[in-house]
């Protein structure tokens, strides 16, 4: 059973880690605690290398990797100035297995879970289709979760992207907030959105029933360990109520 959970700040402010600290400890009997940046920690000469490594090229090419020294020298920039980092989808699996031999020694065992807030882009590569797909969070030791992924991994309704392409062709740049949510029926986040932290709630508890249980997802769409992957079905799983499942009621509900 887990019973230490450390969590990772995010680079950006809008994961916010001492909230979704509260939220977890409310929920689960181990635990929880908040670190600084897991990169502003543990990084090493190498890492940045590392990072270059998992770099996906192509979206339809299952090779990672480019360490041309350019490519080192940007990832050393993310690495000092996360903020800046944008644009590039990494190999989740590879960025995990890379931090992964960063923990420290002690805390490796399955009794203490790390969960990594990142401002990088992850995904997995789908045997299925022969496509990179982008991914909210990444479940293991440690467990990864991408804030730009909750924007971009759950697809957003199509009227979505017509309305962006409409926009960009009449003034070059991405619509306001308002527009899109007055033209674009259903509800979805957007980058910054203030429902961020809400919201990852259930990622991040997913990271720690994974370890218990060994079940990656929840096959009830309205429960926060579902895993939808359209926007309107985050919305339901994380902000509607009920906040789980009857199964996973009875593990974590708060009443
Ligand atoms: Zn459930």
């Amino acid at each position: 059973m887990v019973e230490q959970v450390s969590l990772y700040r995010a680079p950006t402010t809008e994961a916010d880690a001492d909230a979704l600290a509260d939220w977890l400890s409310d929920r689960i009997g181990a635990t929880v605690t908040v670190r600084d940046r897991f990169c502003s920690l543990y990084a090493d000469d190498s890492l940045a290398e590392e990072f270059a490594e998992t770099r996906v090229l192509s979206p339809h090419d299952r090779e990672t990797g480019n360490t041309m020294l350019g490519i080192v020298r940007y990832e050393e920039r993310a690495l000092d100035d996360p903020e800046r980092a944008g644009g590039v989808l990494y190999d989740g699996l590879g960025v995990q297995k890379r931090l992964g031999t960063r923990l420290p020694e002690d805390e490796r065992g399955l009794d203490h879970a790390h969960i990594i807030l990142t401002s990088r882009v992850l995904g997995t590569w789908g045997d299925h289709d022969g496509r990179w797909h982008k991914r909210v969070n990444v479940l293991g030791q440690p467990a990864l979760v991408s804030v730009p992924g909750l924007y971009e991994a759950p697809a957003k309704p199509e009227a979505y992207y017509k309305e962006k392409q409409k926009h960009a062709m009449l003034s070059g740049g991405a619509p306001p907030r308002e527009v899109l949510e007055e033209q674009v029926e259903g509800d979805f986040l957007v980058e910054d959105d203030p429902r961020t932290t809400d919201v990852l709630n259930g990622y991040v508890l997913q990271a720690v029933h994974y370890l218990d249980t060994g079940e990656a997802f929840c096959e009830q769409e309205h429960c926060r360990l579902a895993n939808p992957h359209r926007q309107p079905g985050v919305i339901e799983a994380q902000l509607r109520e009920p906040e789980f499942c009857e199964r996973h009621t009875s593990l974590y509900g708060t009443d």
